[in-house]
């Protein structure tokens, strides 16, 4: 059972922590540096980024974490996460930060000001099949502007990236934690376990050479 952290300094933690448990994953809030260390994964949800920014440097959870993402630990951002886990972030306040690891430029409170909420069907590649498109819901919702080559982008909306992702990475625009529909979050504890499994094989096969 993969241990996924939620990163519960502001936002909509509870409803990750419920939606990861329903997928099957030991599902623990994280505020302190201690609490990253045993992690298999995290998940940073929606809220406001700056407000996470800001309270990740007084519960000094922000450079362990970045170290730990830098290491490769597997991670999905919704929404304001998406903007955390962002390496550039467009339309961001002046002192904004993320802590990056997501090589994609994003443009924050993309929709606009007419449309700060909205709700749309989307096809996800690998995640959703014809018949049964994700109901996304979309709250002052930022959009990839720009993705580097190793990110795939596995939905839109509007024309605009708002699903992406890397071997290790995840992030949507959009709160799937909201809706009840846990497709998302099951791609994500898949992908968490792909990690753990690729890890445990690669010392074995080099034992092997
Ligand atoms: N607009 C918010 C931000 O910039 C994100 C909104 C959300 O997470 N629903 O952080």
């Amino acid at each position: 059972t993969p241990r996924i952290g939620v990163l519960a300094l502001q936002g909509d933690v509870r409803e990750h922590l419920a939606a990861l448990s329903r997928c099957g994953a030991d599902a623990v809030p994280v505020r302190r540096p201690g609490e990253l260390v045993d992690l298999d994964a995290i998940v940073l949800p929606g809220g406001e980024s700056t407000t996470i920014d800001k309270l990740s440097v007084i519960f000094e959870v922000r450079e362990p974490l970045i170290a730990r993402l830098r290491a490769g630990m597997p991670a999905y951002g919704s929404c304001a996460g998406m903007i955390m886990l962002a390496d550039r972030v467009l339309d961001g306040r002046p002192d904004q930060r993320s802590f990056g690891g997501l090589d994609v430029t994003v443009r924050r409170n993309a929709f606009g000001r007419q449309v700060d909420s909205f709700e749309d069907d989307l096809q996800l590649d690998g995640i959703t099949g014809p018949a049964a498109p994700f109901h996304a819901i979309f709250i002052r919702a930022p959009w990839v502007e720009a993705a580097g080559p190793g990110v795939r982008v596995l939905g839109t909306a509007a024309g605009h990236p708002v699903a992406v992702e890397t071997d290790t990475l995840l992030a949507t625009s959009f709160h799937p934690e909201v809706g009840g529909d846990d497709r998302v979050h099951a791609y994500f504890v898949a992908k968490v376990r792909a990690t753990l499994l690729a890890g445990l094989r690669a010392p074995a096969e080099d034992a092997d050479r």
